[in-house]
Parts: structure tokens; sequence; C-alpha cells
């Protein structure tokens, strides 16, 4: 049984796809012949990673009691937003290398939940990392913040996955930003309307993590940038809430939803969002 605050725990926590992913007989076969091609003198096999084989350091920030019930400090919420899913990400899960896993891993249900993690992070010099799917290949989600903070949270927005509405009349929709792209589709689909946004990770990714990085849908063709599907973007920053105003095409001015674009998680968490759909 894993102990978790998180909705969902049937992920791996050291790398790609759910826990319950196994190869085929025939991709094992592929993977051997392939091994002996580039390693003839053989290689050390790699057993499966175990919660209790890595040596996790003692969180370094001592939360206010108010927030204690949104924050988690097991070792699978630890090791599970350690790191993204790019190679080197999982090499070094393999590797049972993981010395800088946030100190805690908050679960925010609602917007307020998000300003008053902000708010105590801010006032205690704490870094937020913002979390969706943890499908980043460049270290976007890694707490590895270094000493000028005392700590860093990974803010997990897994359940802000609400559908707010659907507009089949201006062909928009409106989501939190926690919502990952299956679902999404799901909604969609009984209305004959589809978001069309398909990276390669779509199973594993939310719509705010597509934002937060300028998604590019490599599993379809013509409009595939999240950039161009965005009609507005709601934000909790440190200094308060931030969203951009929904409208159908706009000249005026510089574009908040440009500047929230492609932001990473550096200048607040996306809460929800507006898109344009076909
Ligand atoms: C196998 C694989 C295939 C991939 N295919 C593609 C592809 O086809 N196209 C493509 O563009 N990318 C692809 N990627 C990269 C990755 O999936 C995308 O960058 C995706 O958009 C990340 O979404 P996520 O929800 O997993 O975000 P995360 O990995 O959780 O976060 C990514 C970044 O966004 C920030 N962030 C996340 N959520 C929020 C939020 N709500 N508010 C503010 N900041 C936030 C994080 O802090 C981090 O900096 C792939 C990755 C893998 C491992």
């Amino acid at each position: 049984m894993i102990k978790s605050l998180a909705k969902h725990t049937n992920r791996k926590f050291w790398g790609w796809g759910y826990a319950d992913f196994c190869l085929t007989e025939a991709e094992n076969t592929a993977i051997e012949e392939a091994g002996r091609l580039l390693a003839p003198e053989g290689g050390t096999p790699v057993s499966i990673p175990q919660l209790a084989e890595y040596n996790l350091p003692k969180p370094r920030i001592s939360p206010p009691a108010a927030l204690k019930p949104l924050l988690s400090s097991t070792p699978y919420d630890r090791l599970f937003h350690a790191y993204g899913q790019s190679c080197a990400d999982i090499l070094r899960m393999l590797m049972r290398d993981a010395p800088n896993p946030p100190d805690f891993v908050a679960f925010p249900k609602t917007q307020k939940d998000i300003s008053h993690l902000l708010e105590w992070m801010e006032k205690d010099n704490i870094a937020a990392i913002p979390f969706g799917g943890g499908t980043s290949v460049c270290g976007g989600v890694e707490p590895d913040v270094g000493d000028t903070y005392n700590g860093a949270v990974s803010i997990d927005l897994q359940y802000l996955d609400k559908v707010l509405q659907i507009d089949p009349v201006s062909r928009a929709a409106h989501f939190e930003a926690g919502i990952f792209g299956p679902d999404l589709e799901n909604a969609l689909r009984p209305h004959g309307l589809t978001l069309r946004h398909f990276p390669q990770s779509f199973g594993f990714s939310t719509l705010g993590g597509w934002i937060a990085t300028r998604a590019g849908g490599h599993f379809a063709t013509q409009y595939t940038h999240i950039d161009d599907l965005v009609e507005s973007i709601a934000m909790q920053t440190p200094r308060g809430p931030l969203s951009s105003r929904r409208l159908p095409g706009s000249g005026a001015g510089i574009s908040a939803d440009r500047m929230m674009l492609g932001s990473e998680g550096t200048m607040g968490i996306i809460t929800d969002a507006w898109v344009r759909l076909q």
C-alpha cells in the first residue's frame, strides 16, 4: 500500500508510465539483442527500484499547522516529484540517486490553498515548484534549487482538474490547469469537440504544463502549438492573481498570454485557462 496524499498513485515513481506497465516478451528479447550488440562483454542488470532503497534527506522546513493537511513528505510523494522524465532523470532514478527531492509536496484543492501556500513560501524563502504531470525533459520540475532557499516545495496541481465550462457556440472550453490530456478530451468528445493538442506525452501531461512549456502537439498536424489554442489564462502569483481577458482576438498592447505561455513556473501557478476548440 503506497503512502501518499496524491489522487493518482498508480504511476511509477522512478520512470515513465503506470507501475504495472510491463514490456512484452518480444520487447524484452529485442532489448537483450540490442544489449549484446552495444555491450558484447555483458552488463550488470539493474533491478526495479524500490522506495526503501533511496537515502532521502530529512525535510529542512516546518510548515505552519494550517497548511499541514495539504502537505506530504512520504517517500513515494517526494521521489515522484524529485525528477521529470528525461533520459538523465530516469537513469539517476535507476542509480538510486535522488539527493534533492522536494522537502514537501503540496496538493492544493482550491485557488485559496495555492495563495496560502505561496504566502507561506514567500515569507519563509522556500522555492515553489509547480508540478503538472511531471513529464518535463529539461529539469523544469527538479527541486535542486541551491542554498539560497531554505527549502523547496513541489506544488502538484492534480486536484485542480475540473471542467468548468464547455461553450459549443463559441467553440471554447474552460478547464482547471491540472486536468490530464485524456480527461480533457473525454469531456469534449460527447459535444463533438476536440482541443486537438496531442503531445507525445499526452497521457501523462496536463493543460497547465502544456501552457507553461509552450508544448507542441507532435502527434497532430496543422495547429499543434498550445500557443494558438489558448484564449485566456489565470494564474496565482506570489503578488496575487493575474489573468488575461477572454477575447476572440486582440492586437492591443502587451500580450499577457504570451508572457505566461512558456513561463515554466517562474511567474506563478496557472490555475485555469480557456482554450479554443475544433
Ligand atoms: C515521452 C515524452 C514525450 C514528450 N512529447 C512532447 C511533445 O510531443 N511535445 C512537447 O511539447 N513536449 C513533449 N514532452 C515534454 C513534456 O511532456 C511537455 O513539456 C509537457 O507540456 C509538460 O507537461 P506536464 O503537465 O507534464 O508539466 P510538468 O512536467 O509537470 O511541468 C513542466 C514545467 O511547467 C511548469 N508547470 C507545470 N504545471 C504548471 C502550472 N499549472 N502552472 C505553472 N507552471 C506549471 C513546471 O514547473 C515545469 O517548469 C514529452 C516528454 C516526454 C517524457
